[in-house]
């Protein structure tokens, strides 16, 4: 479904990336894990039209999204959950979710999508009219998992979405994501949190200064082949 190779990003002198090369298949839970910096906000950003690549290949669905601006990358079927949330705290729930509809193919589905969201997330049915910035962490959290399903995604990346939450709220998040892995969405989840993550994904993928170090399976929780990594061993 997603296929990124050999790609390449550069900020100045900083190579960010350096001839990374993955894959997500449809339906999979896809996991990228690694230290401050080892460049996976900058992956994300390279697929979603964010950052610039300067040598590789990102395709999904066998299209090129190279070049592509993210409002027409949304529309191919790609959402993006932000490190941070970005929710606009001024607009309520309902505003903001509606916000995340704006490359909607159909906008008569709108209304449908929006009640779908609602009644996923209880919460949110709850809060819809109230101030965005009233919200916990956790339902910002949900909220921003809620506007970036608007767009009906097919492929569904979240920037690490447990980031600054409390461990009973982290749950919370990975209990949302299961049941949208249940759905059959595909998800590509970047986290700090490595041991949780690869136990929760299909595959995680481990990135080292711009590099993918490490991939596999359930078997990289051997904390072995985690700590391995991440010290460089
Ligand atoms: P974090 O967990 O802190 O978000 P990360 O793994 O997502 O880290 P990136 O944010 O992708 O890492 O950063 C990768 C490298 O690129 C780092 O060395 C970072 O300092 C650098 N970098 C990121 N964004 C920029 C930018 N806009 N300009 C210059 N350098 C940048």
């Amino acid at each position: 479904m997603l296929a990124l190779r050999d790609v390449e990003v550069r900020y100045g002198a900083v190579r960010a990336l350096r001839g990374v090369s993955l894959t997500v298949e449809p339906g999979e839970v896809v996991g990228l894990i690694g230290a401050n910096g080892a460049g996976k906000t900058t992956l994300l950003s390279a697929v979603f039209g964010l950052a610039r690549t300067h040598a590789g290949a990102i395709e999904f669905d066998g299209v090129s999204l190279r070049g592509l601006v993210p409002e027409r990358i949304v529309r191919h079927g790609l959402a993006l959950v932000p490190e941070g949330r970005h929710i606009f705290e001024t607009l309520t729930v309902r505003e903001n979710l509606r916000l995340g509809a704006t490359a909607l193919a159909d906008r008569r589905a709108l209304p449908a999508q929006l009640d779908a969201v609602l009644e996923r997330f209880p919460k949110l049915a709850q809060l819809a009219d109230t101030p965005a910035g009233r919200l916990s962490g956790g339902e910002q959290q949900q909220l921003a998992i809620g506007r970036a399903l608007l767009s009906q995604p097919r492929l569904l990346m979240l920037d690490e979405p447990s980031l600054g939450l409390a461990p009973l709220i982290v749950d919370r998040v990975f209990e949302v994501l299961g049941e949208l892995r249940q759905q059959g969405t595909t998800i590509l989840l970047v986290e700090q949190n490595a041991l949780r993550t690869v136990k929760f994904a299909d595959r995680t993928y481990l990135l080292r200064a711009g590099e993918i170090v490490l991939s596999g399976g359930a078997e990289l929780a051997s904390a072995d082949a985690l700590r391995a990594a991440y010290v460089g061993a």
